[in-house]
C-alpha cells in the first residue's frame, strides 16, 4: 500500500512499535524526561532558540493557539493566503473578531513579496500577517524569507503555518524572524495525527501579554508555565510523543541536509515523471513544492474514477479541494518517502490513467 496524500503520512515499523508501549503516567518522571527530550531534539528542525510548545491537536488547533495567543478582537491582520489553508488560518482570525485584509492570488502561484509590501503599506497598520510557508492545496511553496523581508519593515508580528513544509523543506525561524511557526504531528514527522508544535519567539509573548481574545486549551503560558515542569497543562498524546521520540532517531540519524535533499529529489521525480506520462503540473514550477505536487486531471479524465482505480491498485493519492475539486489530484511526498515510492506511484498512475479516460462521444 502506497498512502500517499499529505498526512497522515506512512509511519516507519520502529514508530508503529514505539506506538504500542504501555501508557506512563504523564505526570511522572519518565514522562518529564520525554517531553524534554522530544522538545530539544524538534528545535533544530526549526532553527530555533525560542519557545517550542507540544500542543495535542490537529495542525489547525496550532493555527488556532497562534491567532488567540497574539490578537485581539479588532486587530487588523493581513492573509496572505495562496489556497485552502491560508483562506483557514484567516477564517480561523475573522471568527475570532480581527478584521483581515486577504491578498488575491491566483490559485497555483506563490504570494509576490512586492505586492505584500505594496499592501502592507496602502492598507497597514497590521497587528500580524499570516503567512503559508507550503500551500498543501495547491503545491506551492512561498519564499517566506522576502515575505518576512517586507513584513519586517512593519511592526507587524509574523505568524507562520508551516504544517506541510518543517521538518522536511528547510525552515529557518530565527533567522527570518518568524514570530511564531506552526505544524503537525502527521505531516513530514512520520507519526500519526494528534500532535502539533508551536514556537513562539520574543515579541510573539509580548503580545500574548495584552492579547484579549478568548483562550483556555490553547493559551502558550499555561503550556510553557507546565513545560517547565515536564508536563502540558491537560492530558497530551502520550502515544505520539513516544512515536515522535522514535521518528527523531530515524531524522536525526539521516540528518536535515539529506532528508531536505530526498525530498527535493523525489519532487523533482514526481513532476518529471508526471510530464512523462503527458500531464501538466498545477503549479508554478518556480515555486513547486518539495513536499505535495498538484497535477491537472485531463478534461477528458474523470477525478474520482482515476483516484478509486489508483485506490484499488494499492496507490491512495488526494483529490483537490475547495474550487480544485476535480481539477487536480495532489500527490504527497512527504515523511517517509524514497525514489521506489515514487516510482511504484508514476507505475501506478500510467496504468490508471487510460482506463480513466471517459469514452469518445459516438456520432
Ligand atoms: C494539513 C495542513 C493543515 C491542517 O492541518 P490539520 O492537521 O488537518 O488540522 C493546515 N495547513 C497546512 C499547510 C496543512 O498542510
Amino acid at each position: 500500500m502506497q498512502l500517499r496524500i499529505p498526512g497522515p503520512t506512512p509511519l516507519p515499523d520502529a514508530v508503529r512499535e514505539a506506538l504500542g508501549r504501555q501508557m506512563i503516567n504523564h505526570r511522572g518522571p519518565e514522562f518529564a524526561e520525554l517531553i524534554a527530550r522530544v522538545t530539544r531534539r524538534l528545535k533544530p528542525f526549526f532553527q530555533t532558540t525560542n519557545d517550542l510548545l507540544l500542543l495535542t491537536a490537529s495542525g489547525t488547533g496550532a493555527l488556532e493557539a497562534a491567532v488567540v495567543n497574539t490578537l485581539s478582537p479588532g486587530d487588523r491582520v493581513l492573509s496572505v493566503s495562496i489556497g485552502v489553508f491560508g483562506d483557514r488560518f484567516a477564517e480561523i482570525a475573522r471568527v475570532y473578531g480581527a478584521e483581515v485584509v486577504s491578498t488575491d492570488v491566483e490559485p497555483g502561484r506563490a504570494a509576490d513579496p512586492a505586492e505584500v509590501a505594496r499592501l502592507l503599506e496602502s492598507s497597514g497598520p497590521f497587528k500580524a500577517v499570516l503567512v503559508t510557508h507550503n500551500e498543501t492545496s495547491t503545491g506551492v511553496t512561498n519564499d517566506l524569507a522576502a515575505i518576512a523581508e517586507v513584513v519586517h519593515r512593519t511592526d507587524a508580528l509574523l505568524l507562520v503555518d508551516a504544517i506541510s513544509s518543517v521538518g522536511s523543506i528547510e525552515f529557518k525561524t530565527d533567522e527570518w524572524g518568524c514570530d511564531v511557526v506552526l505544524t503537525g504531528s502527521q505531516k513530514g514527522w512520520m507519526v500519526p495525527p494528534g500532535l502539533a508544535m508551536a514556537v513562539v519567539g520574543p515579541r510573539a509573548w509580548e503580545a500574548h501579554k495584552t492579547a484579549r481574545m478568548p483562550r483556555f486549551y490553547w493559551d502558550f503560558a499555561k503550556h510553557r508555565s507546565y513545560l517547565e515542569r515536564g508536563q502540558t497543562p491537560a492530558t497530551p498524546a502520550v502515544s505520539i510523543l513516544f512515536a515522535l521520540d522514535v521518528a527523531l532517531d530515524l531524522l536525526e540519524r539521516e540528518g536535515m541536509e539529506n532528508i531536505f535533499a530526498r525530498h527535493r529529489r523525489c519532487a523533482e521525480r514526481v513532476r518529471q515523471g508526471v510530464k512523462r506520462l503527458g500531464l501538466e503540473l498545477f503549479a508554478d514550477e518556480a515555486h513547486a513544492s518539495s513536499t505535495v505536487t498538484a497535477v491537472k486531471v485531463p478534461s477528458d479524465v474523470d477525478a474520482s474514477r482515476l483516484l478509486k482505480l489508483l485506490r484499488e491498485d494499492g496507490v491512495v493519492l488526494a483529490g483537490g479541494q475547495g474550487a480544485q475539486s476535480g481539477r487536480i489530484f495532489r500527490v504527497g511526498h512527504l515523511g517517509w518517502i524514497d525514489d521506489a515510492d515514487v516510482d511504484e506511484i508514476l507505475a501506478a498512475l500510467s496504468r490508471a490513467l487510460p482506463l480513466a479516460r471517459r469514452m469518445p462521444a459516438r456520432g
